[in-house]
C-alpha cells in the first residue's frame, strides 16, 4: 500500500482501462466507485486507478482488483481503528481506548471507570 486509503473529498480519482485498441479514462467519486468500474470492465489488458494523478492500483503490479480491494478495505479498517482515540479524562494526548495512559490505568484498577 503506497498511499493511505482515505477517501477525503477534494481528491480526483480516475480509472484507466487499457484495451487492445486504446485507453478509456473514467472519473470516479471514490476508490470504491473506481473498484466497481474496474470490475465492470471486460476484456482488459490492464487497469489502473489514479488518485490525484498518482497510481494507487495497477493490475500488473497489484494483481487482481478483487485481491487489491480486500487489501484496501483491510488497510482502511486498520487506519480508522487507529484514529478511534478515546477521550482521556486526564487530558493525556497518547491515551487510547486499548492503550490507556497511566492515570487511566490507575482509575481502571481502582474501579473508577466509565465502563468503556
Ligand atoms: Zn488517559
Amino acid at each position: 500500500m503506497d498511499i493511505q486509503p482515505t477517501e477525503t473529498t477534494g481528491r480526483t480519482i480516475s480509472v484507466k482501462l487499457f484495451h487492445r485498441h486504446g485507453v478509456d479514462t473514467e472519473q470516479a467519486d471514490s476508490i470504491g466507485d473506481a473498484i466497481a468500474t474496474v470490475k465492470d470492465a471486460s476484456d482488459l489488458d490492464e487497469a489502473k486507478i489514479l488518485q490525484n494523478d498518482e497510481v494507487v492500483y495497477a493490475s500488473e503490479r497489484n494483481g487482481t482488483i478483487e485481491n487489491w480491494e480486500r487489501e484496501w478495505e483491510r488497510e482502511k479498517r486498520r487506519l480508522s481503528a487507529e484514529k478511534s482515540t478515546w477521550d482521556c479524562p486526564h487530558g493525556t494526548e497518547f491515551c487510547y481506548a486499548d492503550d490507556r495512559c497511566i492515570d487511566c490505568q490507575i482509575d481502571r484498577a481502582a474501579g473508577r471507570t466509565d465502563g468503556r
